[in-house]
Order: C-alpha cells, then structure tokens, then sequence
C-alpha cells in the first residue's frame, strides 16, 4: 500500500506515567493494544496499513525506562533515544560500536524520537543498534506482570519484524557487560545515501593481546532475516596472529556466511560484496582501537 502519510483509522492513545500503569494498560486490552515509544517506526506500520492497534500504551512519559548507567557493565533503559547514545563521551570511549552506530542514524529528528528499545522491538534486520549490541554480548530484560526474563539479544530476533516479545511484554532494559582489557570496536554503515537505513552494517568487537586476537565478534545489519552473527569468520581470526591474509579470509568467509535478498535498497550480488569489504575495513580500525 502506498504511504499516505494519513494515519488510516481511528485508536484511543494512553499515556501511563509508571511502568506498573503501563503494563496494567496493555493488559486491559488483550490483543488489540500495543506500546509506543517513539512511534517512529509503529507510526509508519500504522500509515502503511501494516498495524492497526486499536489501543496505543504511550511509554515517553515514563522516566524510569530513560537512563544510562554503569552497574557492573552498561545499564541502558528501553527509553534511551540515540541521541542520548551518540552524546555520551563514556559510550564513546568504552562501547565505541555502539556510539558509531547511534552517530549514523538518519537524522537528528530520528535520533531525538528513536529510542533503543523501539529500535531492537520492531525487529528489523536493518536495525542499526542491533549488530554492536549483539557484538557487546548485550541481553534485553523484559517484564509482563510480575514476571521478567533476561535473554541474549543474539537469541531475541525470530525472523524479519520479528522477535521474542510477547504482545503484552515490555522491554524495560538492554544491558551490556563490561569490555575486558585491551578491547576495540567499531561500526560501519553503508545506505544509498547518508539519511537512509542500511543496505550493509557491520560491528565488530576485538580483544587482542599483543599481536594475537584473543577474542573477536563480527555481527552484520541487513543481510540476512535478523541481525547475523558470522561464527565461522570469526573462528579464523580467534587466537591467531591478526594479519592481513587471515583479515581477507576472514571477510571472504563472511560474504559467503551471510543470506541478503534483493530490494528497493540493494541487490544480494551487491551486500555479499560490500560486506567483505566493510568487515575487512572494520576489522582493522577495531584492531587499531584495541591498545
Ligand atoms: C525517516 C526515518 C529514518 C530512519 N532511520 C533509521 C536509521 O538510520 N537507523 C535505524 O536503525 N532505524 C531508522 N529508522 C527506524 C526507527 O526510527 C528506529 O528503529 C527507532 O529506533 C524506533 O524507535 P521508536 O522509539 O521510534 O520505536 P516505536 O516506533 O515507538 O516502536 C517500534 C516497535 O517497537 C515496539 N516497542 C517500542 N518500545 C517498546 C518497549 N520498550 N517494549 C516493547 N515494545 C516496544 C512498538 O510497539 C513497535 O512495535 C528510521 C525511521 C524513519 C521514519
């Protein structure tokens, strides 16, 4: 369906101001509801006749899911918008990945509405803070009710639009553990042009010791269903000298590990390429940052 930029039906729109409120909305009205953080995405769906809630549960007013914290590792609310991320000097420094990815989000609209948890719960596979957080080792915490779950993000995307969460559940908290010693990062995005989602993104995470990758995580945006995870590329470089054929092998091994479709955005032939190319790239800036 065409984008009409009108909103095609009618909805009640609620704005708790405790997450108790919240969850007590949502389930009021089983099935016909749904949450809205910045509604940069939800509104879209809306437009495009993809979703039609019945019920909107607006979550800005509640400032208890927007905060920053360092708590053994790094305590972001589901609230968070990626300005918040990008303007951070402490996410700069210790989760660079994650700074860049928020810096190469469209716009400065987009980054004062965005929010991190809206971003991970639409479930795109072209989201950009998926593939540093991933990379991080991050796990998302989710309430309904008195009940809670902490999972892996690497486990919580189920396929395009699509994730672990239940209707009535909310994403309260993304957590991201603490990077050891010696550990550099890095994120690289290429679009059709710079205010654009992702034809490619790339993250990757380093630990090195001395002249050897101790560790090391390469998770691409947009190639595949969900956010991919490239195992295999990163068993060549894990406890080996990191050099420059290993590097090419390495980013070989990924363009042939990842699944891109064609679209309005790319071909495959094209992001099987591109992710070659920008791993090899970001392998060796994280590499360089790791000291
Ligand atoms: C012009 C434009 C440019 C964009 N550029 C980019 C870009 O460069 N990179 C990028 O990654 N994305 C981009 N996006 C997509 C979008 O802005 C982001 O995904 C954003 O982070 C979504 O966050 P939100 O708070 O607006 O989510 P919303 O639209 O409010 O919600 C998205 C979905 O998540 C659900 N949800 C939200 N919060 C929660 C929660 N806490 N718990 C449970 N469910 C929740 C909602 O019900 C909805 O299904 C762009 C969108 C537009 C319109």
């Amino acid at each position: 369906m065409v984008n009409s930029h009108i909103l095609p039906h009618e909805f009640e729109f609620v704005e708790p101001h405790t997450l108790e409120e919240a969850l007590t909305c949502m389930a009021a009205y089983p099935g016909k509801a749904q949450f809205m953080a910045g509604g940069t995405d939800l509104l879209v769906q809306m437009k495009m006749g993809r979703v039609r809630p019945e019920v909107i549960v607006g979550l800005s007013k509640i400032p208890a899911l927007r905060y920053l914290i360092l708590d053994q590792g790094l305590r972001i609310g589901a609230l968070t918008t990626f300005r918040q991320i990008e303007r951070s000097e402490l996410i700069q420094r210790r989760y660079t990945a994650l700074y860049e990815a928020a810096m190469a989000v469209t716009s400065i609209q987009i980054k004062t509405m965005g929010t991190l948890g809206g971003n991970l719960c639409h479930g795109s596979p072209a989201a950009d803070s998926a593939p540093p957080l991933i990379a991080f080792g991050a796990e998302v915490k989710m309430i309904n009710g008195d009940r809670e779950r902490v999972v892996p993000l690497e486990t919580f995307f189920a396929g395009a639009g699509q994730t672990l969460l239940t209707q009535e559940e909310l994403m309260v908290e993304i957590r991201v553990p603490e990077p050891r010693a010696n550990t550099g990062s890095a994120f690289m995005k290429l679009g059709r042009v710079s205010a654009d989602l992702a034809k490619v993104s790339v993250a990757v995470v380093i630990e090195r010791e001395q002249d050897i990758c101790r560790d090391c995580k390469i998770v691409l945006g947009a190639v595949a269903e969900m956010p991919l995870r490239t195992k295999e590329a990163e068993l060549i470089l894990r406890g080996k000298i990191f050099k420059e054929d290993l590097v090419e092998e390495a980013s070989l091994r990924v363009s042939e590990e990842v699944r891109p479709i064609d679209d309005s955005r790319s071909t495959s032939w094209y992001r099987k390429e591109v992710s070659r190319i920008l791993v090899r790239d970001a392998l060796n800036l994280a590499w360089e940052r790791a000291v």
